[in-house]
């Protein structure tokens, strides 16, 4: 065992006493709340999908047959990114993963007729699916698509000093091996008192099983969750909240 591994191994355990202190101070909701599929369609019957705009349900229509279209965000993770999109005044946006642009057509309803979006996805043909659903909303100039990898991207704009803490709000999900890589760019581009949120950070649950419990092809992602989960949780650089909507969204606020 490696001395990674070790520490790894001491984390999860110092966490599992944790949690039985957790159960024995009563502070779990009894039962856990979300214990069916059933609820998880109540919350989205009862409160998400009547107030979705129309054409987020137009492009989540058209993303179905994709083969990847679990990838999209769902909508009551995106319902949670409008919140603080709108909390923050959010103007100035950079979004990483757009797909067929279910977070990206999100944003750019919800940010002013002035505000941007400068989304980078690697691919450009999947954002073109939901191209034509974004122009018919009328919101496509408030986009600026960049098809590359992100990191370059990232470090490009920092070239410049006035892109500085000029980003109100990030939207991070794509690449999860290279989330704190992110972290470390935003910090940067985000203002102090901007948000950056964290798509798929409970990846399935699979953060908490045991590795061999996890399909072989799942772990490389799952260790670099969990190692990320680590590190953000000791980053006094941010305030957090892991809301388990969706597949998982940490929820961090710049603060120094
Ligand atoms: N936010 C999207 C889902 C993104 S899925 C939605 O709401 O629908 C992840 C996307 O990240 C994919 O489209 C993939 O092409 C892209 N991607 C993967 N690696 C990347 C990288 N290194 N840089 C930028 N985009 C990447
Ligand atoms: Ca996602």
């Amino acid at each position: 065992m490696t001395r990674g591994e070790k520490g790894l191994e001491k984390s999860v355990a110092s966490k599992s006493l944790e949690m039985e202190n957790t159960k024995k101070q009563g502070n779990l909701p009894n039962p856990l709340i979300l214990q069916s599929e059933e609820l998880y369609e109540y919350i989205l019957a009862t409160s998400v999908y009547p107030r979705e705009p129309e054409p987020l349900k137009e492009l989540r229509k058209a993303t179905a047959p994709q083969p990847l279209a679990y990838f999209g965000t769902s909508p009551d993770a995106g319902q949670l990114i409008a919140m603080f999109l709108k909390i923050v005044n959010a103007k100035k946006t950079i979004e990483i993963g757009v797909f067929t642009g279910y977070s990206l057509l999100l944003t750019a309803l919800t940010i002013p007729d002035d505000g941007k979006i400068t989304a980078i996805d690697v691919d450009r043909t999947k954002y073109e699916i939901g191209l034509p659903i974004i122009q018919k909303a009328g919101v496509e100039h408030k986009i600026n698509f960049i098809e590359s990898r992100a990191l370059p991207v990232l470090d490009e704009l920092l070239q410049d000093p006035k892109n500085e803490g000029s980003f109100d709000f990030a939207f991070v999900d794509a690449d999860k091996v290279n989330y704190w890589n992110y972290l470390e760019r935003m910090m940067k581009l985000v203002k102090v008192g901007g948000i950056i949120i964290y798509d798929n950070t409970l990846w399935g649950g699979y953060v908490a099983l045991p590795e061999e419990d996890v399909p072989e092809k799942k772990r490389a992602w799952r260790q670099s969750t969990i190692e990320f989960n680590n590190s953000i949780s000791s980053d006094s650089r941010v305030e957090i909240s892991h809301a388990s909507v969706g597949d998982g969204v940490l929820i961090c606020r710049r603060i120094c």
